[in-house]
């Protein structure tokens, strides 16, 4: 195997790095977002009539790669990019494509996710938020939780229960919502760094016009796995990227505080051989994003690696500073704590890897 980059994807890598050295911002924003678009790299592999490039997966990875390694911010539209525009791809109809799309990429219209509720997490089947079907539209009653970039969002994509009668996986439908309508209420959750990235949303008898619909009426369970699949599956190489820049710096930091500490040596040995692992990994699911076009079970396991060294490695990290808190890690830390339930939790991953990749019998 070899994992050199061709001709033409050095080219590409060199033209990504070029323009990230005269374009690099501090932080993300529409302004950012609508930069990366403008210069292609948004939205790479998504076809042209979308406002895409048609480039293939590996420059992709590439360009996450890139983006990673220079420090620079992710595009402002995660959800809609890693999910809710792969999931119209694969479900939505031509007239929902050209609807929708290539805003994402320019990132004039922003996108949550409304899955999660209260009393239905992890178990996505025991949503109970009302998508009831009237004559021209939906009718949507009830109230959704941790909703990232909620109070910046135009549109979600909300999972809900159109069949009051069905159970689990039967009865869901899946549908847009304008986050403008009337009726549609956005709370926002303080988290443990103090900031407030996810919110609540409450629906009270919110209107959705038909054409909004996702798959079929009471095929929701479908699409919304598709979704899932984009979700941990597309997070790998960019996770990744991000967990490289890391153990750099945690080997920055141990030069300067505890470069002769033996102990401490041999962590940090540890944590960088763990990431070589993982980018291995990551190929793999790479070959098969490539070979099949659909992320593999693959992206559950680079998702639980790379959420649980994380953790490992800020809370190193912190050792090292003996608790003081520099402004960088302590922050890196409490923001690690979420990366082992957001996308699914570590113990629900561990379930997926049994069951479809090691082929165990199921747990329930
Ligand atoms: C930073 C962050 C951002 C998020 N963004 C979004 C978003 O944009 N949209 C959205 O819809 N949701 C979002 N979420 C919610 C996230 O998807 C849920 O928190 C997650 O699915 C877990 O659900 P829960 O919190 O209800 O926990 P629960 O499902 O109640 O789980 C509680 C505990 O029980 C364990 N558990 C549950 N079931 C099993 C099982 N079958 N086997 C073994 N252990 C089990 C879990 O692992 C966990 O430890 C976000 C969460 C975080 C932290």
């Amino acid at each position: 195997m070899n994992l050199r980059d061709s001709p033409g994807e050095a080219a590409f890598r060199a033209q990504v790095r070029a323009w990230l050295a005269d374009n690099l911002p501090a932080e993300t924003g529409p302004e950012w977002s609508r930069k990366m678009f403008d210069a292609g790299f948004a939205g790479l592999t998504w076809p042209e009539e979308y406002g895409g490039r048609g480039a293939p997966y590996s420059h992709q990875a590439i360009a996450l790669e890139e983006f990673a390694s220079a420090g620079a911010p992710n595009h402002m539209n995660v959800i809609a990019l890693g999910m809710a525009g792969p999931t119209i791809m694969a479900h939505g109809n031509e007239e929902q494509k050209q609807r929708y799309l290539s805003k994402m990429l320019s990132a004039e219209e922003i996108w949550c996710q409304g899955f999660s509720e209260p009393d239905a997490g992890s178990d996505l089947s025991a949503v109970r938020t009302r998508i009831e079907p009237r004559d021209d539209h939906f009718l949507v009653n009830g109230q959704k939780v941790w909703s990232s970039i909620a109070h910046h969002a135009d549109f979600c994509i909300l999972v809900g229960r159109s069949d009051p009668e069905s159970q689990r996986h039967a009865g869901l439908t899946y549908v847009i919502v304008d986050m403008h309508a009337p009726g549609v209420e956005v709370s926002p959750l303080r988290q443990i760094t103090g900031e407030a990235e996810f919110n609540e949303i409450f629906f009270t008898d919110v209107e959705v016009p038909r054409e909004n619909l996702l798959g079929e009426i009471g095929g929701g369970w479908q699409v919304a796995m598709t979704t899932l699949l984009h979700e941990r599956g597309t997070l790998g190489f960019a996770l990744t990227g991000t967990l490289d820049a890391q153990v750099n710096k945690l080997i920055a930091l141990t030069k300067e505080r505890a470069a002769d500490d033996p102990i401490i040596r041999d962590r940090v040995a540890q944590e960088w051989i763990e990431l070589q692992a993982l980018k291995l990994t990551n190929y793999r699911s790479l070959t098969t994003l490539i070979k099949t076009g659909i992320p593999g079970p693959e992206g559950s396991g680079s998702k639980l690696h790379w959420s649980e060294q994380n953790q490992r490695l800020t809370k190193l990290a912190m050792e090292i500073l003996g608790g003081e808190d520099d402004g960088y890690w302590g922050y890196q830390q409490q923001r690690s704590r979420g990366n082992t339930i957001e996308a699914g939790t570590s113990e629900i991953l561990r379930n997926i890897i049994a069951e479809r990749v090691l082929g165990l019998p199921r747990s329930r």
